[in-house]
């Protein structure tokens, strides 16, 4: 691949329904399409950051539970289980690919404090200055109802903020956004690019996401109002050919494409 001339540093998000199967266990023939991918990124001179979810769909395969926690102890007891099975199938393939990866756990109250943005931002930089590549959950073993982010799309634009990336590309299970949900109306159209985030936009967005993600296309409009609000791009892809990453850097059309509000530069500080 050719070297990515439109973004030097990049953070990649991924959600469940993308990593895992419908049994919860983890789609390992998906992360290793990512993982190579975002190693190739990394090789061709770009910063790269991943934004993973699925600590509790991994936590609940490998104890064998017949269906996701509901109840906020056991969901903090299950991640803690996934998150560990998740950074070793990580680390697996990254190092497989000739990278070092370095896990960062957030909660929503540490990083809307200064020094702990701070020091966020100062670990973030220091990991890319030694070329590893961050991978980011919440820590959902900590995180409860009163301070969690709740959806790994909100952490996301935080994390891109944090790092001043240059875009922010949000793998998910649907192409973009569409008009209307395209599962239901065969006659919704992608919208390719966003240049202003009207309550026409929001009212596209419509409700939640699949049973194993939490998020669905609301909470990734949240993101973009973020992310492009501090002069950062954002894409929404499909994420189940995850070389579609390729196409974002290589300057195609693809997915929708979030303008940053260019009155703003990249902005600093505490969010
Ligand atoms: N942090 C959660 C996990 O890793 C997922 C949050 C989300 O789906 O956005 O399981």
């Amino acid at each position: 691949m050719e070297k990515s001339v439109k973004y030097k540093r990049i953070v990649v998000k991924v959600g469940s329904s993308t990593l895992t199967h419908d049994n919860n266990r983890l789609n390992l023939r998906r992360l290793e399409a990512l993982t190579r991918t975002l190693s190739e990124l990394k090789n061709s001179g770009c910063d790269v950051i991943l934004v993973s979810s699925a600590a509790i769909s991994a936590g609940t395969a490998k104890l064998g539970l017949s269906e996701r926690p509901r109840t906020t102890m056991e969901k903090q007891a299950v991640a803690a289980v996934g998150q560990t099975e998740l950074m070793k199938v990580y680390s697996h393939f990254f190092d497989m690919f000739g990278h070092s990866v370095g896990q960062i756990l957030l909660t929503r109250d540490e990083i809307e404090r200064k020094t702990a943005y701070e020091n966020a931002e100062n670990t973030f930089n220091t990991l890319l200055s030694m070329s590893c590549i961050p991978i980011v959950n919440e820590n959902d073993s900590m995180s409860y109802a009163e301070i969690e982010f709740g959806d790994n799309d909100t952490l996301s634009a935080y994390v891109a903020k944090i790092c001043r990336a240059d875009v922010l590309i949000i793998l998910s299970d649907i192409d973009g956004l569409y008009t209307d949900n395209p599962r239901e109306n065969p006659s919704a159209t992608l919208i390719p690019r966003v240049s202003e985030i009207t309550d026409k936009i929001r009212s596209f967005a419509g409700g939640a996401g699949t049973n194993r993600g939490t998020g669905g296309l609301a909470t990734k409009i949240k993101a973009a109002e973020l992310v492009t609000s501090a002069g950062i791009p954002m894409y929404i892809v499909n994420g189940e050919n995850p070389e579609i990453i390729y196409d974002i850097t290589d300057g195609k059309q693809c997915g929708t494409y979030f303008e940053a509000n260019s009155d703003n530069g990249k902005s600093t500080g505490v969010l």
